[in-house]
């Protein structure tokens, strides 16, 4: 490796899921590395993303099932929930998990700065902090995201929202919560505060949540809201937020609709932005896009030879395993001598309402406008288990068929464990399989998963 001239053959800015990948694959190849992370490492994912929201939908699920549990005999006392106790034990998972991602960092040899660290030229880096500054051959920019929040002028009374970093750091349950936004984060906490029994309220300027995806999808979701109790507000947007001090419920909160509700936490989940305010990037001239997003090409590669940029930063796909795959493959390029792009086609994904939701290839009105002729298949049908307990939650099933050669181009599914099932479907999709193919493939019986090897007659819709 060429460290003639620099400190460090790389240097990566954020010890998320993109940095710290890229990092320590750089590293066991030889290559000599830093990594600085300003907050804790592991970035929005483990600290105040994925990780600790999946304990929560866990935790609100159990509530649920605790329901169910009743009706097939067992003789529950459902109690009240700690909330106190769960956000410690969740703290305490995301501290030991945050304590691997160092582990991980460190036994590989990689420096870690837990500071700041911003860029001064192409290949110089400040760490404002100790006040020390270094140098490297390559730059890698992993800082990820932050909330948007609107200003106060946009939103008079906006500092008293919170944001997804402030719902993590909750110290009780909200009796009333008012979320708005339509999107992600939105509803799956919509979910997660209305299963842990807390009033809430989505607002949305929209018509129908999750914009982008299937329209069935879209409308089941919708739907599936407001059986979850929760109180649906669409194409509204919050005007105001007052706080009213000595009241229980001390945020009034202004709609643009002319209604106004009462809450004890507001949560702002309107999207997010690249977290690039203060790093340099303008300065050295490191072309953005519209939304402060770091441009790069299929090897993640900015318009300055020397830095490259990998994860949320660059806001090709906002998840995880995307981040992880785009620093693994700028490492192998980089470092290991084997050039990798990622392919951001087909990838799987989970939307943790309850029910969730998986999803992989096209939405229907995607596959109709790039491929033309489909075949639909559909199937909405109520889980075996929620025959005796009397839920009115339903499994739906969508395949896209593109009509000329069979091809499976979209599978979208919502019921318990989505998630699960929709990696493995991903397997198949990413493998160009046909319809055929999963008619040739024999069932598991009894699954909500065998529907989708049974769906035989064409949706006339
Ligand atoms: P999204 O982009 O998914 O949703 C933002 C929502 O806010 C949309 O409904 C949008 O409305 C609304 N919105 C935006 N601006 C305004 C505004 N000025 N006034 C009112 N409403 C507004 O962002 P999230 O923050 O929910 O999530 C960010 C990303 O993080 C996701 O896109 C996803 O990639 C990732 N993520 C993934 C998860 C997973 O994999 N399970 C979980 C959580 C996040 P409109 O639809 O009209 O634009």
């Amino acid at each position: 490796m060429s460290t003639h001239n620099y400190d460090y053959d790389l240097f990566v800015i954020g010890g998320g899921s993109g940095g710290v990948r890229g990092a320590r694959i750089a590293a066991q190849y030889g290559a000599k590395v830093a990594l600085a992370e300003e907050y804790r490492m592991g970035g929005t994912c483990v600290i105040r993303g994925c990780v600790p929201k999946k304990y929560m939908v866990y935790a609100s699920d159990y509530g649920h099932k605790l329901d169910e549990a009743k009706t097939y005999g067992w003789d529950i006392q459902k109690g009240d929930f700690d909330f106190a106790t769960f956000m410690q034990r969740m703290h305490k998972e995301v501290t030991r998990l945050s304590g691997i991602y160092m582990s991980g960092q460190t036994n590989a040899g990689v420096d870690v700065f837990e500071e700041r660290a911003e860029l001064i030229d192409p290949h110089t880096i400040k760490l404002p902090s100790s006040g020390k500054t270094v140098s490297a051959d390559k730059i890698l920019i992993a800082v990820g995201g932050t909330p948007w929040m609107p200003s106060a002028d946009e939103l008079p009374g906006a500092e008293h929202a919170i944001d997804s970093n402030g719902v993590f750091q909750l110290t009780k349950l909200p009796r009333r919560i008012i979320i708005m936004g339509g999107g992600y984060i939105a509803v799956e906490f919509a979910h997660i505060f209305a299963g842990l029994g807390v009033e809430t309220t989505l607002v949305y300027r929209g018509p129908k949540v999750l914009r982008g995806f299937d329209e069935d999808v879209r409308d089941i979701v919708h739907a599936g809201l407001k059986t979850a109790g929760i109180q649906v507000i669409t194409e509204t947007v919050l005007d105001r937020i007052e706080k009213i001090d000595g009241q229980v419920l001390p945020y009034r909160v202004s709609l643009n609709n002319g209604m106004r509700l009462l809450a004890d936490v507001v949560f702002m989940a309107v999207g997010r932005v690249p977290a690039i305010a203060g790093l340099g990037l303008e300065e050295l001239g490191v072309a953005l896009g519209k939304r402060g997003e770091v441009v790069v090409d299929e090897y993640s590669k900015t318009n300055i030879p020397s830095i490259w940029a990998v994860g949320d930063v660059t806001r090709r796909m906002e998840l995880t395993p995307v981040a992880l795959r785009e620093g693994h493959a700028f490492a192998d390029t980089e470092f290991g001598g084997t050039p990798r792009t990622m392919n951001h086609e087909d990838i799987a994904t989970a939307v943790f309402t309850q029910p969730e939701v998986g999803t992989v290839g096209l939405p229907e009105h995607e596959a109709r406008a790039k491929y033309g002729e489909l075949d639909i298949y559909k199937t909405n049908f109520g889980p075996m288990k929620n025959v005796l307990n009397g839920s009115e939650t339903r499994v739906f099933i969508k395949l896209i068929v593109k009509q000329d050669d069979q091809r499976v181009v979209g599978v979208h599914i919502i019921g318990p464990d989505a998630g699960e099932m929709i990696q493995m479907v991903g397997i198949a999709v990413n493998m160009g399989v046909t319809k055929q193919q999963f008619d040739d493939t024999c069932a598991v019986h009894p699954t909500m998963a065998e529907e989708i090897v049974t769906m035989r007659a064409k949706w006339v819709g």
